[in-house]
């Protein structure tokens, strides 16, 4: 149990604001509740006043490109979005290995936490040490104390071998830990993998997670080779029905695509940063509905700065309320809760340092979320009812020797590209 001795506590779902003591029980099913004093020798967190309230999600994440900050550009200018993959991201995940991997997770994980992210939903590739890579991954973020949901992203790019190795390497881990099945996209994933993956899932009770219509190629690719569009596909062969599986980006969906997502169980993940830096289109949730989550891409692990990329974008395209960013930002609790996900409980907190020039009201606190907190106010972070943020520093591991382990894995990573 430890005490948040004086907050300004903020629910997540009301925006309600009330000042006082909270009580934070630890562990998975743990939660909180206001106390009038603390217990004689409690183990307590002076918060002086600050804003408290719950921690951030990240939908869809790439831990695995956490070391690419910096790296040397590709030898030409990508033309298109496959040109991109091949130059860039493909290069780069074939070049890792375990140690990469490793510090990858730790060093990601450490940047995620520390920009108030508790719960991090990762999309894997390492396809030449994909063997025990999600292993690795789940112990460097139970290390540093944030909750998980991981997969390898399966495909058939780099022939029968490598996707053989990813298949065996999820169905391992799912044997053991929750997890979901991953795949790239449409465009790279064959009708026997994509059959293979669906059983896969619905054997382990999980869902899908795929990159979908994330560039417009991946949609002629599908018609060429398969007579439907991405949807289409993915609806025929069962992706859509669990309520767990996440489809990203979907840019390029047209009318009919986009209801049959809305009439089907899944949820599909925005990313504006990313899409902006690939240059693959805009995102437009028009005929979506409302199962709408928001992630990095393997960008970054700053929700906030996310969201406020989702919202600056999308006032271009109709307009967007800080209130409805910020209920963007916060539908990922709902897809973690209502499909059983336990580590997202109300014990996950994030408390800022936010002293603003202007009044805080319950009324325009998500206009503060938008345009006024950043991952620069994040001062102690509680995940599953524990500090693993205090003060600006990881409480759990060593972030020094991690960070120095990066940059000598990085240093490793980039003469090989
Ligand atoms: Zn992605």
């Amino acid at each position: 149990m430890i005490y948040l001795h004086d907050t300004t506590f903020v629910d997540w779902k009301s925006l309600r604001i009330r000042r006082g003591h909270l009580e934070v029980s630890e562990g998975r099913g743990g939660g909180i509740r206001f106390v009038s004093r603390l217990p004689r020798g409690a183990r307590a967190l002076d918060c002086e006043g600050r804003l408290v309230t719950k921690s951030f999600v990240i939908a869809h994440h790439h831990l695995y490109s956490a070391l690419a900050c910096g790296m040397p550009g590709p030898a030409r200018r990508p033309n298109h979005f496959p040109d991109m993959l091949k130059l860039v991201w493909w290069k780069l995940d074939r070049a890792l290995d375990k140690e990469m991997v490793r510090s990858c997770a730790q060093a990601g994980g450490i940047a995620a936490a520390k920009a108030g992210t508790t719960f991090i939903i990762d999309h894997h590739s390492s396809p030449n040490a994909v063997s025990g890579s999600l292993d690795i991954i789940a112990s460097a973020l139970d290390e540093i104390g944030l909750s998980h949901l991981l997969c390898v992203e399966l495909s058939d790019r780099d022939g029968k071998a490598k996707r053989e190795a990813g298949l065996t390497e999820t169905d391992r881990y799912l044997r053991k830990r929750r997890g979901l099945v991953g795949l790239h996209a449409s465009f790279t994933v064959g009708d026997e993998l994509l059959e293979r993956a669906v059983a896969l899932a619905s054997s382990r009770d999980t869902g899908i997670h795929i990159h979908a219509a994330e560039a417009v190629d991946d949609e002629e690719a599908c018609v060429r080779e398969h007579c439907a569009r991405v949807i289409q596909r993915l609806a025929r062969t069962g992706v859509l029905e669990s309520p767990k599986t996440l489809l990203i980006h979907g840019l390029h969906l047209n009318a009919h695509e986009r209801s049959l997502f809305r009439s089907s169980r899944a949820w599909l993940v925005q990313n504006e940063e990313s899409n902006q830096n690939n240059a693959v289109g805009g995102f437009d949730p028009k005929g979506l509905g409302d199962r709408l989550l928001l992630g990095t891409d393997g960008m970054h692990g700053d929700m906030l700065a996310s969201t406020r990329a989702a919202h600056l974008a999308a006032q271009a395209r109709g307009g967007m309320t800080p209130l409805a960013a910020y209920r963007k930002l916060r539908r990922a609790h709902d897809y973690l809760s209502t499909n059983g996900f336990d580590g997202d409980g109300d014990n996950n907190l994030v408390v800022l340092d936010y002293a603003p020039a202007t009044p805080v009201t319950e009324r325009n606190l998500a206009g503060h979320f938008i345009y006024g907190m950043n991952s620069s106010h994040v001062r102690h972070v509680i995940s599953n009812g524990k500090i693993i943020v205090k003060n600006r520093r990881m409480t759990l591991v060593d972030e020094d020797k991690i960070l120095k382990e990066a940059v000598k894995q990085a240093e490793r990573l980039w003469r090989r590209l």
